[in-house]
């Protein structure tokens, strides 16, 4: 579908995708991937995103990601969803989803992998890690989570892939950085204390404000929304 309106997307995109490149030449990190966070805005304008070559999209609410999943259905896009997940949605979007960002209990891992068996499927899944420890955000503590993967081991229809965080709300970009910096070798502690013999896990981490500091930091993934669509 043409849409004129939506130029400004391609521009958006270019200068994001050259911040992207500069940080990860800077931070020696070949890895970063760029997720389109659509939630709030159209099918016309991912598919637009789409023709342009960006495959991977963030959505954070399962009713609005279910009517973009049908009206997309021809597009071959991976869908991530990042938001806070309620237990009994899991069951809408377990098929459909390409990677779950946000799980912080096991009772929501328990029911990731009950509906995975069901579809005879593994669900990827990340970790979403309270790097900030702060009581309003979500997320396992970071003292609780070799304790927490070990526990996903047992579920054979989920697969651990790594860690995700967001942030609090802060303009301190040092802060940001120690923040993110915590998360990477958090992200290699794990691998060695839980036996895993893979060098590297997804780290995703980084939005419009703070992508290049994430990228510096390793993140493999990167959520992006408001500085590619605009303010939602
Ligand atoms: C909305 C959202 C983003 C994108 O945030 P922007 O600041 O618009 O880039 C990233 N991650 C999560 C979990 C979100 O909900």
């Amino acid at each position: 579908m043409e849409n004129n309106d939506n130029f400004y997307l391609e521009d958006n995109l270019n200068e994001i995708l050259k911040i992207v490149e500069k940080s990860k030449k800077d931070g020696n990190n070949d890895r970063a991937k760029l997720i389109a966070v659509s939630k709030t805005f159209s099918a016309d304008k991912i598919e637009y995103l789409y023709n342009l070559g960006i495959r991977d999209f963030g959505e954070s609410r399962v009713q609005e990601f279910l009517d973009k999943y049908e009206k997309l259905s021809h597009l071959d896009i991976n869908w991530h969803f990042i938001g806070h997940l309620q237990k009994n949605k899991v069951k809408y979007i377990v098929d459909k989803v390409y990677l779950i960002h946000s799980v912080d209990s096991l009772g929501l891992a328990n029911e990731i992998n009950k509906q995975a068996e069901k579809h005879n499927l593994v669900s990827k899944i990340l970790v979403q890690v309270n790097i900030s420890n702060d009581e309003k955000k979500f997320g396992v503590m970071d003292n609780k989570l070799i304790e927490f993967i070990d526990e996903l081991k047992e579920l054979e229809n989920v697969e651990f892939s790594g860690l995700m965080t967001i942030l609090v709300d802060t303009d301190d970009d040092e802060l940001k950085n120690s923040y993110y910096n915590k998360m990477l070798k958090l992200s290699i502690d794990i691998l060695d204390k839980i036996k895993d013999n893979r060098n590297q896990i997804e780290l995703s981490m980084g939005m419009s404000s703070d992508f290049d500091i994430a990228i510096k930091n390793g993140a493999t993934l990167i959520r992006v929304g408001t500085r590619l669509f605009g303010k939602r």
